[in-house]
């Protein structure tokens, strides 16, 4: 553990923050390789590198499109510096090792899914195929004791949302379903459990707090992805110490 080597993963997390950020808005248009550089939403103008460095430009420019003074998304500082640290906590938790890159890995998936789910209510197919190839290796390289429990994990994790979904009628929807089978294959049966608990925990306290702020009524429609991927990195970064420590606490 080094203060430098804790530096450059924040600032790579600055900026791949960025990147996941133009993933999750342009997935879901195709157009993540058909625009080239970066341009204002609302003057169509193209950015210049200095407008391109993570957080400071958004500071310097006052959060506004330095041309048209439109405002610009609260969103891209947020992911950016939320990156970041979730960058810095995997080196801080995993050191430098296989782990730590999974890690990485995962924090893309949840960052671009969040977006997306976040501002078009939309979890691309593209980047759940994308990703599943990669942690379908990593397990066969670091399996789960026993083995089987990732595939255990996946076919509860379907049947329990596809119930869920059946049985509420909206709330859930199929990309929802497909992103806790990912995730149930990923931890396997009892830490998706807990992932599963902690989604719906973070959605309620989510909802509630609208509700406070009268910014939501009972029946608006909240994007679940961004709970789900949240919780599958809590999971991923504390979820043997939170079982170890209820494990403790009921015994
Ligand atoms: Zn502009």
């Amino acid at each position: 553990m080094t203060l430098t080597l804790g530096l450059i993963f924040f600032i790579y997390g600055l900026v791949f923050g960025s990147f996941f950020n133009v993933v999750g808005l342009r997935v879901p248009n195709d157009s993540l390789f058909t625009q080239k550089r970066s341009y204002c939403d609302v003057c169509n103008r193209t950015l210049t590198w200095q407008e391109l460095i993570p957080v400071f430009s958004f500071v310097k420019q006052k959060g506004k499109c330095s041309t048209c003074q439109s405002s610009i998304s609260l969103l891209y500082p947020v992911m950016e510096l939320g990156t970041a640290l979730l960058f810095l906590l995997t080196y801080l938790v995993y050191g430098i090792s296989w782990h730590t890159l999974f890690g990485l890995l995962l924090i893309s998936l949840v960052m671009s899914v969040t977006v997306s789910d976040w501002v078009y209510q939309k979890i691309p197919n593209k980047l759940l195929i994308f990703y599943t190839p990669l942690v379908i290796l990593y397990r066969l390289f670091f399996p789960l004791a026993p083995y089987w429990t990732s595939v255990v994990g996946a076919v509860f994790a379907f049947a329990l949302v596809f119930l869920i979904i059946l049985f509420s009628k909206g709330g859930m929807g199929v990309g929802d379903l497909k992103y806790y089978t990912f995730f149930g294959f990923v931890f396997g049966f009892s830490q998706f459990l807990l992932l599963f608990l902690l989604s719906t925990i973070y959605g309620t306290l989510y909802g509630l707090s609208m509700m406070l702020l009268n910014k939501a009524t009972r029946k608006s429609r909240i994007p679940f992805g961004p709970f789900i991927g949240f919780a599958a990195l809590t999971v991923y970064f504390f979820g043997n110490s939170i079982i170890q420590w209820y494990l403790n606490f009921l015994l």
